[in-house]
């Protein structure tokens, strides 16, 4: 028996890769023992026959998955958004650090198309870098296109497993094919030239990029909160989930409750506006779907 990662799936076989190489393996019979059907990422107890094939015996317990792109045990999700082009709406990238603080996942934010910046914008996107690098997330500006940043995301990725997420047109399958040039990646540039649309579905493989693993499929298509409770979502705001044993009162939402500490954070500027508007308007998202329900 070896241990190892399965890497990519495909045609019915696990592509597994442990110390001693890749095995393309079956997972015959592991529906009916452990109810599950196994993902790329997953971690795998395997009977090796032969040099290269094997049977999977065992998924060992997922921390996580994902739906799009389907893999498990993710570690971090780096968040692209365009500094420009489309113009940089923060609600929006609330709503991605959201989600994935939600699910247990390191977020990492990065910048796009840096190098389209005018002065004026440059000055904007300067002051959110410094709002959320002090909220405590790791923020890189970059421009794949330029090659410009690549050599600050490449540590990040060390010893970990990484998806990137963000919505279409913000250069992710550029960031790939930068981090991973023999990937080629259809761009969304390449895809207009060719005059075919872009959403070829392809079979998600676990990329080995600066000593870490990173899916070659961009992620997270749907972006609603409907896993989230009222009472999480502050968690979900590392400056609030910090101050949230500081409240008076238990399970305080931070909107009228007496004695809150958000709410002292917010009227000292620890606590941004924006990020409360944001908090304010999820936990109405979120409460109207109660309703509904
Ligand atoms: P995706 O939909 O997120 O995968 O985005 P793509 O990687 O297909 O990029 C969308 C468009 O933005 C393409 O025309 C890219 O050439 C362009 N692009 C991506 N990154 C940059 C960048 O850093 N600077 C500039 N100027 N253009 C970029
Ligand atoms: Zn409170």
């Amino acid at each position: 028996m070896q241990e190892g990662k399965i890497m990519k799936a495909l045609s019915g076989y696990y592509y597994v890769k442990s110390g001693s190489g890749t095995y393309r393996c079956r997972g015959r019979g592991l529906f009916r023992k452990q109810n599950i059907t196994p993902l790329v990422g997953d971690d795998v107890v395997f009977e090796t026959v032969g040099n290269e094939e094997g049977y999977i015996k065992e998924i060992k317990e997922r921390k996580n998955e994902l739906v799009r792109p389907p893999v498990a045990n993710i570690d971090q999700v780096l968040l692209v958004f365009s500094a420009t082009h489309p113009v940089f709406k923060p609600v929006l990238l609330d709503r991605f650090l959201t989600v994935v603080e939600s699910k247990g996942i390191l977020p990492v934010i990065l910048f796009t198309k840096i190098d389209l910046l005018t002065e004026e914008e440059k000055e904007k996107i300067d002051g959110y870098m410094k709002d959320y690098r002090e909220i405590g997330y790791t923020v890189i500006a970059a421009s794949p296109k330029k090659n410009i940043g690549i050599g600050e995301i490449l540590p990040l990725l060390e010893g970990k497993t990484s998806v990137v997420a963000g919505q279409s047109g913000v250069g992710k399958s550029t960031l790939l094919n930068c981090l991973r040039p023999d990937l080629r990646l259809e761009t969304n540039e390449i895809s207009r030239h060719l005059g075919r649309g872009k959403h070829t579905t392809r079979h998600v493989e676990l990329l080995e990029v600066g000593g870490g693993l990173l899916a070659d499929t961009p992620g997270f298509s749907s972006l609603d909160l409907q896993d989230i409770e009222e009472e999480e979502l502050s968690a979900c705001f590392p400056e609030m989930r910090r101050l949230m044993d500081s409240c008076k009162f238990r399970g305080c939402l931070h909107v009228k409750e007496p004695r809150c500490a958000v709410k002292e954070a917010l009227e000292n500027g620890e606590i941004k506006d924006y990020r409360y508007e944001h908090y304010l308007e999820f936990l109405e998202e979120i409460k109207e779907r109660k309703m509904r329900l």
